[in-house]
């Protein structure tokens, strides 16, 4: 048997971190068995569903890598389909018309409730079966599945363990409205015996839904699949995750600078575990991934650990990879990677300082832009009088280089030192403000090696120039 799973999503937004670890956990449990992963978009909530959440849904499963082999599939095709089965399930008796009126339901349940009995639909009700008796072909009526009466419902949850339900707490649910659509846990039943799922992985607010779910498998004749319900992911402060806690769409985590890879890792991390590995590499996942290792209990989301991640990833990916997604951060910057040096040199170089993506394009503006000030803080320490000698001499040494490597600007600034009988931090500094505009960057040798000789010496003259404003300012 090919193991076939899949991820359903309703859309009604963005694809939440929620969300995505399911799809995650149905990706890599389809990848780990060698099987297959269908993305199915269920849009029959018309009020409720648009095109622009779809759009976000594709957008967030195609940045997080997670590919379908199957799909996307939308509910609204399969009407005919759908209705096709009730259809059956009708000409078999496995379901009936049900002519009451909303009226009628809410009397019997409100009698219902008088007498202490639990509030439920009674197709055996004196006054419901007198209105379905007395009915004529034609008049408005709902479709109702005929929900077993007795025994119960028993399923082996691949992370809850056995789960027993009773057929007595549940009624007979509709499967079409009175306007001939049929209803979400009918269509979610046909759609995935059609669809050949095997493993049903998905959140616990589904968990209600899988032994009427079961039921309807069963008097279609389908093969019932395997089912795992994940526990929800919860905020800092243990309520269920949601905006208030901050960012909750997969999206945002782009614009806030996170790798995909992070992410998943993330993901993966927060209610699964393999001893108390942290890292796991894509391969990695996929080999070792199982379903009864994911937690029963609900995990908090925990945005440092994520940050760490993130760095984690920054520093150890191949720059090519970085490069790639940092390029949206480039974008929204305005900074032209084209106008500067290769951006994989500068990701190596100043990567490992960075936690998020939004963070290395801040920090890399200068091997990419000019600019026409320096940071006033860094400049008011570093760029003044004392640095004049020796960022003059510095500028004449890397003038007159003819190899513009590393190693040579790493000796020029020890030439300085030992000519004018000062400590590296008095030329250090200041050519870093120099050529970077600020006070904090990756080792200035290999900074001014990347940035480039003719920039470099644009820039020591623009800080000499500051200098001697700034001096002649004080007088
Ligand atoms: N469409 C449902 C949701 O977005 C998922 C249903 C399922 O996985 O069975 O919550």
């Amino acid at each position: 048997m090919t193991v076939k799973t899949r991820f359903a999503p309703s859309p009604t937004g963005y694809l939440h971190v929620g969300g995505a670890r399911t799809a995650l956990y149905s990706w890599l449990f389809a990848k780990s068995q060698g099987g297959e992963f269908v993305l199915r978009i269920e849009d029959t909530d018309l009020e409720r569903n648009s095109q622009e959440a779809v759009d976000a849904i594709l957008e967030g499963m195609q940045w997080l890598g997670l590919e379908w082999n199957e799909g996307p599939y939308f509910q609204t095709q399969r009407f005919d389909r759908y209705n096709e089965m009730v259809d059956k399930l009708l000409a078999e008796d496995k379901a009936y018309k049900c002519y009451a009126s909303k009226e009628l339901l809410d009397e019997v349940r409100a009698e219902q409730e008088a007498n202490k009995e639990m509030p439920r639909y009674d197709a055996d009700h004196p006054k419901i079966k007198a209105v379905n008796e007395a009915a004529k072909e034609g008049d408005p009526c709902v479709i109702r599945f005929r929900n077993p009466k007795s025994g119960s419902v028993v399923f082996d949850d691949q992370i809850r363990g056995r789960i027993e339900i009773s057929n007595s707490q549940m009624d007979d649910l509709i499967i079409r409205r009175t306007d001939g659509s049929p209803t979400y846990n009918f269509c979610v039943v046909v759609d995935d015996w059609d669809m050949g799922i095997t493993h049903v992985i998905r959140g616990e607010d589904h968990i209600n839904n899988t032994p009427r779910q079961i039921n309807i498998y069963e008097a279609l004749g389908a093969p019932v699949p395997t089912f795992a319900h994940c526990a929800m992911i919860l905020g800092d402060d243990g309520a269920k995750l949601s905006k208030r806690h901050g960012a909750v769409s997969v999206m945002q985590y782009r614009d806030m600078g996170y790798l995909p890879v992070a992410l998943n890792n993330y993901l993966v991390r927060l209610g699964w575990s393999h001893g108390d590995q942290e890292i796991f590499s894509q391969e990695e996942m996929i080999n070792l991934f199982s379903l009864n290792a994911i937690s029963k209990s609900a995990s908090a989301f925990n945005t440092d650990k994520l940050l760490w991640l993130n760095n984690h990833y920054i520093k150890t990916s191949e720059p090519e990879y970085v490069a790639e997604h940092l390029q949206w951060h480039l974008d929204q910057k305005g900074i032209n990677k084209d106008n500067g040096p290769a951006i994989t040199e500068v990701i190596k170089l100043v990567g490992e300082r960075c936690n998020t993506l939004v963070e290395l394009a801040d920090q890399i503006a200068y091997f990419y832009q000019d600019f026409d000030a320096f940071d006033a803080d860094a400049a008011k320490k570093h760029l003044r009088g004392v640095a004049k000698e020796p960022l003059e001499l510095a500028l004449a040494k890397v003038e007159a280089l003819s190899e513009w490597t590393t190693e040579n600007l790493h000796q020029v600034i020890a030439d300085v030192c030992a000519e004018l009988e000062i400590g590296m931090g008095k030329i250090g500094m200041p050519l870093r403000v120099a050529v970077t505009g600020g006070g904090q960057s990756p080792s200035v040798d290999a900074v001014m090696q990347l940035i480039g000789k003719e920039r470099v010496v644009a820039r020591i003259k623009m800080a000499l120039a500051s200098i001697a404003e700034r001096e002649a300012n004080a007088q």
